[in-house]
């Protein structure tokens, strides 16, 4: 056998990324590199096609400024596969050092969390939850209404230190500012894309038809939803009708219960 190595059959096309005989392209489309099948294509479905292709080749490693500026322009795209496969693609990039910076920024100065949703209750069960969480930093009140409770509001008051130190905890450890990348969570006015989100092959075929069930304007109440204001004059708002809470939401809920628990129940 030789050791000659294969080099692929026929001719790349820019447009698709694939390797095609040679009878696939047209005399023209040779120098072009775009097989027949693209060159039919409009010329939006061309780009829509080849962001795609760069997409799922999106090196995994620290990225140049202007890969960052490319990959960010593409969420914005008009081609729903594209922004949604962009954002993804960014979660995945997003380099730590660069949300470590962004923490600097984000200090909390009041939060609310709702939670209307079955939760994991630290023991091993699952509960339901239908409660709301509030915490401002100034008076450093803590507060939990349960709804299911007749009197069910509760408050804490934190030292001052213990107050920053949840905080903190909430904006670098969980990383709430994130929360709406993390969890492809949009604020409202764009709830489109949750839904177009589930349409994805990339999910399998299992999800297909509950995609189409998916809700483009959800109604009722969200599973969980948090609202923060930061001192930085920034607000942030984002609900999720999925009927779980994800792992960082979920410890955010679990932590904040604990300052609820009695403490004189010993196990
Ligand atoms: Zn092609």
């Amino acid at each position: 056998m030789s050791k000659k190595k294969k080099r692929p059959h026929g001719h790349y096309c820019k447009i698709c990324g694939e390797h095609k005989a040679n009878e696939k392209f047209s005399g023209k489309g040779h120098a072009a590199h775009i097989c027949k099948a693209c060159s039919r294509l409009s010329a939006a479905e061309k780009a829509a096609a080849m962001d795609m292709n760069r997409l799922m080749d999106f090196p995994m490693r620290r990225l140049t400024d202007s890969e960052k500026k490319w990959l960010k322009a593409k969420m914005h795209d008009q081609c729903p596969e594209v922004a949604d496969t962009a954002r993804e693609v960014f979660n995945v990039c997003f380099p730590h050092a660069e949300r470590n910076a962004m923490k600097k920024q984000f200090v909390i100065n009041t939060l609310s969390f709702e939670v209307h949703t079955e939760v994991y209750d630290g023991y091993g069960d699952m509960e339901m939850a239908d409660c709301r969480f509030t915490i401002d930093r100034k008076s450093r009140v803590l507060t939990m209404t349960d709804f299911q409770a007749e009197d069910g509001e509760q408050s804490v008051t934190l030292e001052g230190g213990q107050m920053a130190k949840l905080l903190r905890y909430i904006v670098h450890t969980l990383e709430i500012f994130m929360w709406e990348q993390d969890y492809c969570l949009k604020p409202d006015e764009d709830d489109y894309f949750t839904a177009v989100l589930f349409d994805e092959d990339l999910y399998g075929d299992d999800l297909e038809e509950s995609g189409e069930d998916m809700p483009t304007e959800p109604e009722g109440r969200p599973s969980w939803r948090a609202q923060v204001e930061y001192s930085n004059h920034t607000v942030q708002d984002i609900s999720s009708y999925e009927d779980y809470l994800p792992e960082r939401p979920e410890e955010l809920y679990l932590s904040l219960l604990e300052y609820f628990e009695p403490e004189d129940e010993e196990f």
